[in-house]
C-alpha cells in the first residue's frame, strides 16, 4: 500500500513522551521550539505547573490540546470509592475545559481491589461514563473511550476492545462521547477495521501513535517509537482516516528504559523524523 506521509502539523506529542527528564513548562516550551502544535498532558503535571499557568502556556504557544491524560478509573470496591472516582472525574472535566482540549481521555479502570467480577467491573464502567456524561455533556467536553490491551484488564482498563468502546457508545449515545483509538492496544485486533468503519469520523476523537516492540520487557513501561516494531502505524492512519478522521497524531511513548532517558530534544526530533517515515 502506498500512503502519502502525514503533514508534520498533525503531529501531537502526548507530554508523557518527554516527562522522565522535563516537567510540563519545558515540554511545552521544547514543543513550541521544535515546531510541534499539537500537545496532550497529564492531569499530574498540569497541577505541578498550576492549572492556569498551563493554560496561559497553552494559549500563548497556540497549541492544540489533542487529548488530556485521564479521567477513568470508575470502579470501586465500595460506593465511597466510586463516588470519589465520579468527583475526581468530574475535576477532570473542568481542567479539560479551562485546558480547551478536544477531548477527555477515559482509561476507564479495571477489577475493584479484591474482586474477580469481571463483568461487574465493566458494568460500573458504564454506568461511570453514563454518570460523567450527565455532567461532561452540558459543559461541551467530549469524553473519549480509550480501549486497553487486554494484558490491562485487571488493572487499568476492562474495555479492551474497539467493540466494546463501541458497544458503549450505542448504549450510552454518542452525543459527546466517542472514542480514542491507541495503536498499541488495539493492532492486533482482527475486529479492528469492521470496528474502524463502525465508529466513523464521529466517534473517533483521538489517535495514538507508538510501536510494539518485540519482545516486549515491560508490560507498561516498554513502548517503542513508530517504526521500531511490530505494528503498521501508517496502514492504521490510512484506515482512520478513510472514516473521515482529520485529527491528529499523537505520540504517547512510556519508555522507561530507552526513550526516557535520551535528551527530551533527541526524543521530539525523532518524533517529527518518525512521525512522515513511519505514521
Ligand atoms: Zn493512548
Amino acid at each position: 500500500m502506498n500512503i502519502a506521509a502525514p503533514d508534520s502539523g498533525r503531529l501531537s506529542i502526548n507530554t508523557a513522551t518527554v516527562r522522565a527528564l522535563w516537567g510540563l513548562g519545558e515540554i511545552l516550551d521544547g514543543c513550541a521550539r521544535h515546531g510541534i502544535r499539537g500537545v496532550s498532558p497529564w492531569r499530574d503535571q498540569v497541577q505541578a505547573m498550576g492549572l492556569q499557568e498551563a493554560a496561559a502556556k497553552v494559549r500563548e504557544h497556540g497549541f492544540t490540546v489533542t487529548g488530556y491524560c485521564r479521567g477513568g478509573m470508575f470502579p470501586g470496591a465500595t460506593p465511597a470509592e466510586r463516588l470519589a472516582a465520579r468527583d475526581d472525574n468530574r475535576r477532570a472535566v473542568d481542567e479539560a475545559l479551562a485546558l480547551g482540549a478536544r477531548c477527555l481521555v477515559l482509561v476507564v479502570g479495571g477489577l475493584p481491589k479484591g474482586s474477580k467480577d469481571l463483568a461487574g467491573a465493566r458494568g460500573q464502567v458504564r454506568d461511570g461514563i453514563g454518570e460523567l456524561l450527565d455532567y461532561a455533556r452540558p459543559r461541551g467536553m467530549p469524553l473519549a473511550i480509550e480501549p486497553l490491551h487486554p494484558m490491562y484488564a485487571a488493572d487499568r482498563a476492562c474495555v479492551n476492545t474497539t467493540a466494546q468502546a463501541n458497544d458503549l457508545c450505542d448504549e450510552l449515545g454518542d452525543d459527546g462521547l466517542g472514542i480514542a483509538l491507541d495503536v498499541y492496544h488495539v493492532w492486533w485486533d482482527p475486529d479492528l477495521p469492521a470496528q474502524v468503519a463502525r465508529a466513523g469520523r464521529k466517534r473517533l476523537l483521538a489517535f495514538h501513535v507508538c510501536d510494539w516492540l518485540v519482545p516486549t520487557r515491560d508490560l507498561l513501561l516498554d513502548r517503542g517509537m513508530m517504526g521500531d516494531g511490530v505494528i503498521d502505524v501508517r496502514a492504521l492512519r490510512a484506515a482512520v482516516e478513510a472514516q473521515g478522521y482529520d485529527g491528529f497524531h499523537e505520540v504517547e511513548i512510556f519508555s522507561a528504559e530507552d526513550w526516557w532517558k535520551r535528551p527530551p530534544d533527541e526524543v521530539l526530533r525523532t518524533c517529527l523524523e518518525r512521525h512522515q517515515a513511519c505514521c
